[in-house]
């Protein structure tokens, strides 16, 4: 759920979501939002979202996705031309043919949110089963290249999300492909339209780049729990309990998929977009906490980079124990419903004493840190392993919402690292040595040993933590006998 869907209707095919059938009271994403529209109306600044309270009574009655409807039961019959296939949320029960028209009959498996999609067109459908439900990959018949990689992603986050967050409700997963007048991919209840441009027709065969295909599969599964099961409460924050958690959990089937060493590449996709973003932010930059539902780069980028390092310092399986607790309480209650301090009580409950501090950091507060390295070095041994030496500098800074940064001590876990030379053609080099070091003063040596010559070797190398310069973390490495 990225963006809003444009309804067209083409010649070979047709989407358009629930917002054409009437809808009761007041809708404030109707109002007017562009800047200079308002002033020329004499409007004020829109209103940002509730603030986030902890008891909270009024606001919590409401989803931020809808506030005039709790869980909805949807049954639909939608015909079409003869040639093309209609799609309605939920089962099919039944499909017929009537005054030259094609008809389909299908319902919800589950009552779900007020959000949904009805498509038509000339599809060819792909079809897998995993556990029992249908997988289904709805394309335009010449654009099948990544059909097999999105069926993988599908097992894969079923296999993963059921396994640490809970059940899937839905008989069936299906991925729709529509055409490029819009660039998105959207998670509707069991359901999610995919545009072709960022999906059907990417190039994806170069291994070394980031598989897009698979990570966007991943997250828009991720919203099936985050967002289709457990929905925020309409005020700040409400956005960390669905896409920073569908970012998550698409972080952790990539791991899955490709190995924690090959994790940096994301990481540092999300800081890079994170850091530019908010230098261009026009409102105020907010912890994670309190995001406001248009901060993407706060809930997405950064809540990418921040889920992660929780997850390495206080291990996968809390991280995760946490989010099945949230998903056993909350998953398709009616109101009051969830705010963000669910997801941080949570998390707080299965953090140790001496990780404390770090949820105010990821959470609460705008945390940023310089980390660089100022010298590696390495000394062979007479057992032929070799010494390394990594002298860093660490910094850390506080950010307030304009901007303005100051520093504080630093009293962090920080990871050093060591690598091989890359194999010809390869970015990283294999992983030589990886370990976590408390760090309490800016400047910091620290020694270990590795059994192979290594190529480079740093500090926070796979960019665990906002760093505001991540690209000087590491350096070649001088060999000194
Ligand atoms: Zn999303």
């Amino acid at each position: 759920m990225c963006s809003s869907a444009l309804s067209p209707i083409v010649q070979n095919g047709t989407f358009f979501n629930n917002s054409i059938a009437p809808q009761i009271g007041y809708r404030d994403e109707r109002e007017l939002s562009d800047r200079n529209d308002r002033r020329k109306y004499g409007l004020g600044e829109k209103d940002l979202m509730p603030k986030l309270e902890r008891n909270c009574t009024v606001h919590c009655a409401d989803t931020y996705l809808d506030a005039a409807s709790d869980w909805t039961e949807v049954d639909t019959v939608i015909s079409t031309v003869p040639d093309q296939i209609a799609i309605a949320p939920g089962s099919l029960l039944k499909e017929w043919t009537e005054n030259g028209r094609r008809y389909f009959h299908y319902r919800v498996d589950r009552a779900s949110m007020n959000f949904y999609s009805f498509m038509s067109a000339s599809y060819q459908v792909a079809r897998e089963e995993w556990n029992g439900i249908r997988l289904e990959v709805y394309h335009h018949p010449e654009h099948h290249w990544n059909v097999p990689r999105m069926m993988q992603s599908m097992k894969k986050s079923l296999d993963y999300f059921t396994r640490n967050f809970g059940p899937y409700y839905h008989k069936q997963a299906r991925i729709i492909e529509f055409p490029r007048v819009a660039q998105f991919a959207q998670a509707f209840p069991g359901t999610m339209p995919y545009s072709e441009s960022i999906g059907f027709v990417a190039d994806l065969r170069d291994p070394e780049k980031i598989d897009h295909v698979f990570y966007v599969v991943a997250h828009e599964m991720g919203h099936q729990w985050w967002a289709h099961q457990v929905i925020g409460a309409n005020m700040q924050g409400a956005t960390l309990l669905s896409e920073t958690l569908a970012q998550y959990s698409a972080l952790m089937v990539m791991e899955k998929e490709y190995g924690r060493d090959q994790m940096r590449k994301f990481l540092e996709y999300e800081m890079d977009r994170y850091l530019r973003a908010r230098g261009r932010e026009r409102l105020q930059e907010r912890p994670l906490l309190t995001v406001e539902s248009e901060q993407g780069y706060t809930h997405y980028n950064k809540g990418s980079v921040v889920l992660y390092h929780l997850k390495e310092t206080i291990g996968e399986q809390a991280v995760n124990r946490a989010l099945r607790n949230i998903v056993s309480k909350w998953a398709y209650q009616g109101p009051p419903y969830p705010t963000s301090y669910v997801l941080l009580d949570a998390l707080r409950a299965e953090t140790p004493a001496e990780y404390q501090p770090l949820l105010r950091d990821l959470f609460e507060e705008i945390t940023l840190f310089s980390n660089r390295s100022l010298e590696a070095t390495a000394r062979k041994l007479p057992d032929g392993k070799y010494q390394v030496t990594v002298k860093a500098e660490s910094k850390k800074f506080k950010a307030d919402r304009q901007g303005a940064e100051q520093e504080v001590p630093v009293d962090d876990w920080i990871e050093f690292a060591a690598f091989a030379k890359p194999d010809k053609g390869k970015k990283y080099g294999k992983t030589l040595h990886r370990e976590r070091v408390h760090v309490r003063q800016a400047q910091v040596t620290n020694t270990f040993t590795v059994s192979e010559l290594p190529d480079r070797a740093g500090i926070d190398p796979f960019h665990l933590l906002i760093d505001r310069t991540p690209d000087d973390n590491s350096k070649s490495v001088d060999l000194k006998n």
